[in-house]
């Protein structure tokens, strides 16, 4: 109804712009790859140099413009202090806005200052998330562990049985929050139907999207609110950094940044830069890390001493139809698989392996392998980790971008190690 009445609220409706932008250049039209290279980048036109500097300042002059803005509570579109922004934090942000196909993204200093922020800032005293025990340590306790010291709770249920998460829901739920795939065992959350499951709620639904990143899926166009990443992950690839990222419309990001600034886990410049120059060569790295995955887990599957090979590519995946549907890159470059034997044979098998390094993290340009048993779900106990389906023996991959010929015979000859055949003469 265009009334008197709607006309008054209509005048307080702020419009708000994507950014914030240190140009007005988009990229929206074009593909990953393209994005990876252009969106974001800032030539500087004073110098001409070519690339966005880094800009390592804590704070800026103050101007008219910047005064105007602080009067008018649009300090994220001014340089004013560099925890609030800054040309090095915008630029990256518009790169990763461009990547999500989002209005708005934000840098934070690690993946749970992005995810501890982001929730924070959604939710009030009395709220309740709905999320799964399939979810990254990290956030598993910052759910479990410090929800509760602000008045608010959590239900964990399963990320993959939509059934069972709105029999979760409650009066007083704000959040559906889950990881797109799952650590360790690859579980696919279905994104259309937990999107839908928040319309008819009316709740909203974030999704850690680090293991598939936005080359694999881009949750904001299934219609999630906003997509959280550890940047420190597949986004910068390198193994060199930690950052956090978390994208969405303007408007909710915009609610979001007052949290960051709270909290302080504002991304530095230098890290900033070395995410940015990352991400040049990221559609290019993402399309290594998947073939390279789908391949050597096919390899893994034909073993007669690989148990089983949890990967979304491979037919015997319980989601397999899921993961073709939902994944528009195939399939990401995480593996995990139960090796013969146990831990025991597990521990070996790392151990004759030449090329993955044996650690904690993922996405990489090398190739990383470790045990989730010891490792990322060594806080639960062996009941636990069985419930969740860590078995004996499970090995967690994130492939890297080595040829994959090279992978294939180290896993060969580490394998054929570990099983050593007597020889019959
Ligand atoms: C590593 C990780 C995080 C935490 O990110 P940090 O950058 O280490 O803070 C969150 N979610 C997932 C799925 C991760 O793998």
């Amino acid at each position: 109804m265009n009334n008197k009445n709607n006309l008054w609220l209509n005048d307080l409706q702020r419009k708000r712009e994507k950014g914030p932008t240190l140009h007005k250049a988009s990229y929206s039209e074009f593909n990953d790859s393209t994005k990876s290279v252009h969106a974001g980048q800032y030539n500087d036109p004073t110098t001409r140099a070519l690339g966005t500097p880094i800009f390592q300042c804590s704070t800026f002059y103050l101007n008219e413009a910047s005064y105007k803005a602080i009067d008018e509570g649009r300090g994220r579109d001014e340089m004013i202090y560099s925890r609030y922004g800054n040309p090095s934090q915008w630029s990256v942000q518009e790169k990763l806005s461009s990547l999500e196909n989002a209005e708005s993204s934000i840098v934070f200093s690690s993946g749970m200052a992005a995810i501890s922020s982001t929730l924070l800032a959604l939710l009030d005293k009395g709220s309740h998330v709905v999320s799964s025990r399939d979810i990254y340590g990290g956030t598993y306790n910052f759910l479990y562990e410090d929800l509760y010291r602000y008045g608010m709770s959590v239900t964990f249920t399963s990320p993959t049985n939509i059934e069972a998460i709105e029999a979760a829901i409650q009066e007083n739920t704000k959040v559906l929050y889950f990881e797109a795939l799952t650590n360790p065992l690859l579980k696919i959350t279905p994104l259309k139907d937990l999107v839908a499951l928040g319309k008819k709620h009316n709740l909203r639904v974030i999704i850690d999207n680090t293991f598939l990143t936005p080359y694999n899926v881009k949750p904001l166009e299934l219609g999630v609110d906003l997509v959280v990443n550890s940047a420190t992950k597949y986004l910068n690839g390198h193994s060199d950094l930690i950052g956090g990222t978390v994208s969405g419309s303007r408007k909710l990001i915009d609610s979001i940044w007052p949290q960051m600034l709270k909290n302080g886990g504002s991304m530095d410049p230098h890290a900033c830069f070395l995410l940015e120059r990352s991400l040049k060569t990221f559609a290019l790295r993402m399309r290594t890390h998947n073939d390279n995955a789908l391949q050597l887990a096919y390899f893994l599957e034909a073993n007669e001493n690989i148990k089983r090979v949890y990967y979304p590519g491979l037919l015997s995946h319980n989601q397999y139809e899921l993961a073709q549907s939902q994944m528009k890159g195939k399939y990401s470059g995480m593996i995990s698989f139960e090796v013969q034997g146990g831990n025991e044979n597990a521990h070996k098998l790392l151990s004759y392996l030449k090329l993955p390094k044996e650690a904690t993290s993922l996405g990489g340009v090398e190739s990383l392998i470790s045990l989730p048993y010891n490792t990322s779900q060594a806080s639960l106990t062996k009941v636990q980790q069985k419930t969740i389906g860590i078995n004996e023996g499970l090995i967690r991959l994130s492939v890297g971008i080595e040829d994959i010929e090279d992978l294939i015979l180290d896993f060969e000859q580490a394998i054929n190690n570990v099983f050593k055949k007597e020889l019959v003469c």
